[in-house]
């Protein structure tokens, strides 16, 4: 056996598990055995029945006294209900539909029984507990194998049919009898980082004797990814250095009387940046720099004028949106704030207003278009990212500018450039643009390969959003003031966290935990768009927005919504990125606890985009202290990198990015607050590179690199 060897082809996995394991993705040895837990439940104290006390793992340790099957009133769920008793007193016990238990836990079973005491109505019980059976004695039948009742037990993401047991009881053998694993980090570094071997490491992840046991094999898993991500972003940046992009010349004269033409002076921030970036373009080296503002910083206009500095020297733009009405948006803030220089009035002979130009897939004429992008005619072009990839070849690509995604790489950058007149290819510069707020500490771990510029303040004159936290019995004003608004011909936004229903069904809700429960209680769109359009505002005009509908339909939502078709929009997150509808002026969010602040900074950012004063209401049911700290943050915040910076110690690096853009598992994600492992991480990487910058001294961990390069999506 080794890590390769397919779970199939395993004695003691039944052949039923094979299919359920893949829907975990845990194909081989090796998925399992990188399969981690997410917690560990301390049972590690058999407590007697009459000392139970609610909300703790317990285990105990009893005879089944009684043992019996129930169905739920509405939903035909199945609930085994046993009596378990020891000589203290008894308990009951709930699990939810493993009828099959009935079968194993007969009465008169010892077992030990560990799980979650919770406080019904009626008395105390064991919820879900799972289950050993023991001998006459007390002892595990199966003192070699796993036990799942005593001491530090590994609980594991699981699916139907594939239990924490059921992982404990395949991953224990096999962790014994796996041959030593070859360790891809050297030796050096686990010295210099006092981190275990590979295979140390995985015995105490999954089998800790003590904490502290899990926490470094924990780390030693964080590093190594935080280590190839230094590896990638180091090579990336150095790859970079050696390609070769046109210069873009900024004309200081020029360059003030586009500046003259603005309706307003930029704020110091923003001069800021566009010195970083215009000093960027002057060299023959790309640039690759991410922009980072709120929303409504004004970051298209720093774009935009990179963007004329090139057309003017003959060099052609591109500009990629994420959606066909965010590249629209573009497209008519550009024009609109450079009315002058694109107009063809006083520059007629040059006829500016057809350098620029939008392209997406509704494009009429597409094809002339494309012959006017190839021919060089036209010199700003607008799209979506895929438009943009797919169809047009360029003249003379020397800048692009991408709105809302932290990563484009040398290799998307290279596939614009597919003409074949361009024989010694120059890498266009890259100016990346993004509203969502990251802390800074973080961009620059995980956006290694690229310079950071960031719009910190707002342009003067906005008016503030006037921010308050609704409680319960105060939800009918907070009504009566939205159709106020309504009224005066303003709309509102309505964000819920879930787009289902939750179920309601009081005996189901029993065997769940405290936040299974919490998360059932959360609005759902669905029923909140019923609930506001039959019960609330039956005579205003409602529409729904949610991950779930097509990229088409939740354009046409938004855009009629823009053009003022509905009054209301009740939504889910997905209105996070987006779109501008300056006539909103209400920002209502339902369960505000469940959002991130950096999340709830952003909604916030949808209002306030008009002369008319916006108002954000934040509905919370929760009124626990860490709810009023973070909610009362988010009243008094300066920007949203402040907030950002206190939500990634309170919440984690996780609602930043995804795995996707990072490349990192779970268990590297978490560790990124912690700066000292972070940089610890860049310190190796680096000095490993300087020894051996082409891995040939280090084989397996040029293979272990290759996958990790090519898992981190580049779209
Ligand atoms: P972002 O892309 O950062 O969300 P935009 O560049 O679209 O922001 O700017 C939002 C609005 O603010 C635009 O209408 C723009 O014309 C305006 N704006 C940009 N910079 C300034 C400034 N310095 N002073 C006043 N208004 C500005
Ligand atoms: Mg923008």
């Amino acid at each position: 056996m080794d890590l390769n060897t397919e779970l199939v082809k395993i004695d003691g996995i039944g052949p039923k598990f094979i299919p359920k394991l893949a829907k975990l993705n845990i194909k081989t040895v090796k998925d399992l055995l990188w399969h981690f837990p997410f917690r560990y439940d301390d049972f590690s104290k058999v407590i007697p029945i009459a000392e139970l006390k609610p909300n703790q793992p317990a285990t105990i340790q009893g005879t089944v006294k009684k043992i019996g099957l129930r169905r739920t009133f509405r939903q035909k769920l199945v609930l085994v209900e046993a009596i378990i008793v020891d000589d203290t007193g008894g308990v009951r016990a709930l699990w939810f539909n493993q009828a099959y238990l009935l079968k194993i836990l007969k009465p008169g079973t010892r077992a030990n029984f560990a799980g979650k005491i919770i406080e019904s109505k009626k008395d105390l019980y064991l919820s879900n507990p799972v289950y050993e059976i023991t001998s006459s004695y007390g002892i595990s039948s199966a003192s070699s194998g796993p036990r799942h009742t005593a001491g530090l037990i590994p609980v594991y993401p699981e699916t139907r049919g594939v239990s924490s047991k059921l992982l404990r009881y395949i991953l224990k053998p096999i962790l014994t009898s796996i041959p030593v694993i070859a360790d891809f980090l050297p030796k050096e570094i686990l010295t210099k980082n006092v981190l275990p071997d590979i295979n140390s490491a995985l015995k105490k992840i999954h089998f800790p004797l003590r904490a502290i046991d899990a926490e470094i094999a924990k780390k030693r898993f964080a590093f190594e990814n935080l280590f190839l991500l230094q590896l990638n972003n180091l090579k990336l940046k150095s790859q970079l250095a050696q390609e070769k992009s046109e210069i873009i010349p900024a004309d200081q004269e020029f360059l003030s009387k586009l500046l003259a033409e603005l309706p307003f002076v930029l704020t110091g921030s923003q001069k800021e940046v566009l010195h970083e970036v215009l000093s960027d373009i002057q060299r023959p080296r790309p640039m690759n720099r991410l922009l980072q503002g709120d929303v409504g910083s004004g970051k298209t206009v720093i774009a935009a004028i990179a963007a004329i500095l090139a057309a003017k020297n003959g060099q052609q733009t591109a500009i990629l949106a994420p959606t066909e009405v965010l590249a629209q948006q573009h497209y008519r803030t550009i024009t609109k704030l450079f009315k002058e220089y694109f107009s063809a009035s006083g520059r007629s002979p040059e006829g500016r207003e057809k350098e620029i130009e939008i392209l997406t897939g509704g494009s009429k004429g597409k094809k002339s278009l494309n012959e006017k992008i190839e021919n060089g005619e036209i010199k700003i072009i607008i799209g979506t990212h895929a438009i943009i990839q797919k169809t047009v070849k360029f003249k003379n690509l020397a800048l692009v500018i991408v709105d809302e995604q932290h990563r484009f790489g040398v290799e998307q950058r290279a596939a614009l450039l597919r003409s074949e007149k361009n024989s010694k290819v120059l890498i266009p510069h890259l100016l990346s643009m993004s509203a969502t707020p990251i802390p800074r500490t973080l961009a620059l771990t995980i956006f290694g390969d690229l310079d950071l510029s960031i719009i910190n303040e707002l342009p003067a004159g906005r008016k503030s959003i006037i921010t308050k936290v609704v409680s319960p019995s105060k939800r009918s004003d907070a009504y009566g003031f939205i159709r106020e608004q309504i009224l005066k011909g303003r709309q509102a936004f309505v964000i819920c966290p879930r787009i289902e229903p939750g179920t309601k069904d009081e005996e189901e809700r029993k065997v769940l935990t405290e936040s299974q429960q919490k998360l059932l209680d959360l609005k759902s769109v669905k029923e909140e768009f019923e609930r506001l359009s039959k019960n609330i505002f039956p005579d205003l005009k409602i529409a729904m927005l949610h991950g779930k509908l097509k990229n088409t339909e939740k354009e046409n939502i938004m855009k009629d919504f823009q053009d003022k078709k509905y009054d209301i929009l009740v939504s889910t997150s997905v209105i996070e990125v987006g779109v501008d509808v300056p006539n909103a002026s209400i920002m209502m969010i339902e369960g505000a606890d469940r959002f991130g602040l950096a999340q709830l900074y952003q909604f916030r950012g949808r209002v306030g985009r008009s002369e008319h004063q916006s108002y954000c209401l934040l509905f919370t049911d929760s009124d626990s202290e860490s709810t009023q700290y973070r909610l009362d943050s988010l009243l008094t915040a300066k920007n949203g990198f402040e907030l950002a910076e206190k939500d990634l110690q309170l919440r984690g690096p996780g609602q930043f990015m995804g795995k996707e853009q990072t490349g990192l598992p779970d268990i590297a994600m978490d560790a990124l607050k912690n700066i000292e492992l972070v940089k610890a991480a860049k310190s190796s990487a680096e000095e490993l590179l300087s020894n051996d910058p082409d891995f040939s001294k280090n084989p397996l961990l040029a293979e272990r690199f290759k996958q990790f390069h090519q898992n981190i999506h580049l779209e």
